[in-house]
């Protein structure tokens, strides 16, 4: 779902989508120790689910932590040490320990302090705290964690699901006059001094190859890829930086179930199951066939290979089992289950990886007419406006340069 957050883009979007843009209230929830709050957690909710010895001891952990902190300034190594110094021992350990290292697939000291300062929500709980501690004088640093998700929002959808924005949005360019090619894997691009002349795709429908000359290149593609496709024409040194440079795979299994409804709300986050989140388009006016039927979004992370990725029985159990578990559907109802994976869902901020991404972007600059950019190509975390704002302002950097 399209958020609204870049008026240019979303009056942009808006425009393309016409009739076919519906909007719909965030409704979403997370199960927290046994029940549903409002996502993202807020302080009373997250109090509510704590026993009060364990908040207590989580609060003076936070406290004794930044207190610490403060006084004895330490530079943070990796994922687990930036949490600590944030929330404190005792909450890292109770709240974040286990689900970071069950959602990555790895214990948090292997990810990189990067990861919690950019991309992790604050959990607002712990803002009030703060809010409390900067008054008697103990503030943290700025810029160490990215603001609280919010509660309250407008998202923009439609009622054939997230393939119409896409689809409207190539029909858009085609009628500028402009060319889109889908199944286009690209698989080599061609480098005379500092410049990429052509590119090289392989249509993954016959295996054809097709080569284009080009003037410019704005790249998408995983920039580890993109650098890889470049073949010799890469330094050796820049090539082995784009091989440490890795994306967490996810698998979504689309389920179709009988039952008319199956969550009260659009989705739902969990902490310690099979899944991490599962939606539900329909309540966010999706048209689903037969219409006493409904559609499950199940989101879980994975590697390439493995059962979850493959949808083995065992996977699809575990999954049935917790869905069972949870009151969402039983696995009698679920009448198609459509796996959907790709190895690019989340860029992996594994410990050093900055080294290695500055490597390969420095390479990239050294190139005059290559843009690398958007969630895989920039290796960041945009959401969908702002990977289209990333992507607009790369058309403009083309442009000043022509
Ligand atoms: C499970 C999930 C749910 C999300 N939900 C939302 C949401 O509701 N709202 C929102 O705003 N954002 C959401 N996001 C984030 C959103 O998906 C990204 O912001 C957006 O897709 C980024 O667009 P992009 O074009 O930069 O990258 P991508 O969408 O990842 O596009 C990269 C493209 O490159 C293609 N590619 C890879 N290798 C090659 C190659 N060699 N040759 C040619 N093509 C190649 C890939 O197939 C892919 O299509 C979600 C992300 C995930 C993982």
């Amino acid at each position: 779902m399209l958020h609204a957050f870049d008026k240019g883009v979303f009056e942009t979007m808006k425009g393309i989508m016409g009739d076919e843009r519906i909007e719909v209230p965030l409704n979403a929830k997370i199960k927290w120790a046994g029940s549903f709050y409002h996502y993202p957690l807020q302080f009373g909710d997250m109090v509510k689910g704590m026993n009060p010895f364990v908040l207590l001891r989580c609060c003076f952990g936070l406290l004794a932590y930044q207190a610490w902190y403060k006084i004895f300034p330490k530079e943070t190594l990796n994922a687990e040490d930036a949490l600590i110094q944030l929330y404190g021992r005792p909450l890292y350990q109770f709240f974040f320990r286990d689900f970071t290292h069950r959602y990555w697939g790895f214990p948090p000291t292997e990810l990189s302090a990067t990861f919690i300062k950019t991309k992790m929500p604050r959990l607002s709980a712990v803002d009030v705290m703060k809010k409390l501690l900067a008054k008697i004088g103990i503030k943290e640093k700025d810029g160490s964690a990215v603001d609280s998700a919010l509660r309250e929002e407008t998202l923009h959808y439609s009622r054939k699901g997230a393939e119409a924005m896409p689809r409207l949005l190539a029909e858009a360019i085609r009628q500028l006059g402009c060319e889109v090619h889908t199944h286009a894997r690209v698989c080599g691009l061609q480098v005379a001094g500092a410049r990429v002349i052509s590119v090289t795709y392989e249509d993954s429908r016959d295996g054809s190859r097709q080569t284009v000359p080009c003037s410019d290149v704005i790249s998408t593609i995983p920039v580890r890829d993109l650098i890889l496709a470049m073949g010799d024409a890469a330094p050796e040194p820049v090539r082995a930086s784009a091989s440490q440079l890795r994306s967490k795979a996810v698998a979504v299994y689309g389920l179709l179930v009988n039952k008319p409804q199956a969550i009260n709300c659009l989705y739902i986050y969990y902490r310690d199951k099979e899944f991490h989140r599962v939606g539900e388009p329909k309540n966010a006016g999706l048209i689903v066939n037969p219409p006493d039927h409904t559609v499950l979004i199940v989101e879980t992370t994975c590697e390439v290979g493995d059962a979850k990725w493959n949808g083995d029985p065992e996977a699809m159990e575990k999954i049935h089992t917790d869905l069972e578990a949870e009151g969402i559907c039983r696995r009698d109802q679920i009448v198609q289950t459509h796996l959907l994976r790709t190895p690019h869902g989340y860029p992996v901020f594994s410990l050093g990886f900055e080294q290695h991404l500055d490597a390969v972007n420095e390479h990239i600059r050294s190139l005059e007419n290559v843009l690398t950019t958007g969630r895989q190509g920039g290796f960041c975390y945009p959401n969908m406006h702002k990977a289209m704002r990333m992507g607009a302002d790369a058309a403009e950097a083309v442009l000043g340069r022509a």
